[in-house]
């Protein structure tokens, strides 16, 4: 019988934790970061691929799937990206009144944490995620979190989380060239951890305000000023993040970009800017981890 989300609390609980989540730029870009809410030992609701955390409520943006399946599958080797995103799609259970889904790509490492998960691509986890010394300044700040080395998203990044998940209890995870991941028993409870990083980060570090740079329809006047200080050569071949892959490719930098190219490329500008000011070195992806994209892009992946 197919899940009924009006007789469950759980599809209330997501939309609340994606619209807080996906609230500002600074936390989420296009369709990047994603929730998911466990009702049981088998059941979980996650964000569905290609929507925006904003645009997420409990009738649409997410898929039901079998986690406790993907769980087994990635404790038994995950095997290869393809096999593996095919398996979680295969995982996907119907639910009433809604269309089919398809779970993000992303689905895999959230069915190995505790009950609610909050994963962003924040700006400020994410000057420390996209820097050489960030990981060892991360780690003076927040002693208890773990602090994965990239991954490519898929079954590589799913293996590593893997080895220091806990079931229960809170757990923060800082994703090299990636972004930020908070689980904890409750909505309110992961939302406040999340929260809490964010803000240690912010005045630990001293950062800047975040300022979103608008723009739906071509470069905002914003970006616009800071490519034309940084190049287009630059922003093509020194690439940060899966986001930068996949959004700021020579057509968007060209203006013909929308609003998530947009809010990609000012978050991409606001941590190249603090890793600048603070005097750390940005670590960019190499070229074999760039190529991985280039097989992403329009296929099973695109854009989470
Ligand atoms: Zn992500």
């Amino acid at each position: 019988m197919a899940y009924d989300p009006a007789l469950d609390m759980a599809p209330e609980l997501l939309a609340r934790a994606a619209r807080a989540a996906g609230a500002g730029p600074d936390l989420a870009q296009g369709g990047g970061g994603n929730v998911s809410v466990k009702t049981g030992a088998e059941r979980m609701l996650v964000k569905a691929s290609g929507s925006r955390l904003g645009d997420l409520t409990p009738a649409r943006g997410w898929a039901l799937v079998n986690y406790g399946n993907i769980k087994r599958r990635i404790a038994a080797g995950p095997g290869g990206d393809a096999e593996f995103s095919d398996y979680i799609v295969s995982q996907a259970l119907p639910v009433k009144g809604m269309p089919p889904a398809r779970p993000s790509i992303e689905t895999g490492f959230h069915s190995l944490l505790n009950t609610v998960v909050i994963h962003t691509h924040s700006v400020y986890a994410n000057v420390l995620n996209m820097s050489e010394e960030g990981h060892k300044l991360g780690r003076e700040l927040f002693p208890n979190a773990e602090f994965i080395p990239y991954k490519a998203p898929g079954a590589q990044l799913c293996a590593a989380i893997s080895e220091r998940a806990l079931p229960a209890g809170p757990q923060v995870f800082f994703l090299a060239n990636h972004g930020l991941v908070a689980a904890h028993a409750g909505v309110e409870g992961a939302l406040e951890l999340n929260a809490g990083v964010n803000e240690k980060i912010k005045s630990g570090l001293g950062l800047p305000p975040f300022r979103p740079a608008g723009g739906d329809s071509g470069l905002s006047p914003a970006n616009a000023a800071l490519l034309a200080r940084y190049g287009k050569a630059f922003l093509l071949s020194k690439v940060l993040s899966p986001d930068q892959a996949l959004y700021c490719g020579p057509e968007a930098l060209d203006g013909r970009c929308g609003e998530a190219e947009n809010e990609v490329l000012a978050a991409l500008f606001y941590i190249l800017g603090c890793i600048e000011g603070l005097g750390l070195t940005p670590r960019f992806l190499t070229g074999q981890e760039t190529a991985y994209f280039e097989s992403m892009k329009g296929g099973r992946y695109s854009r989470k």
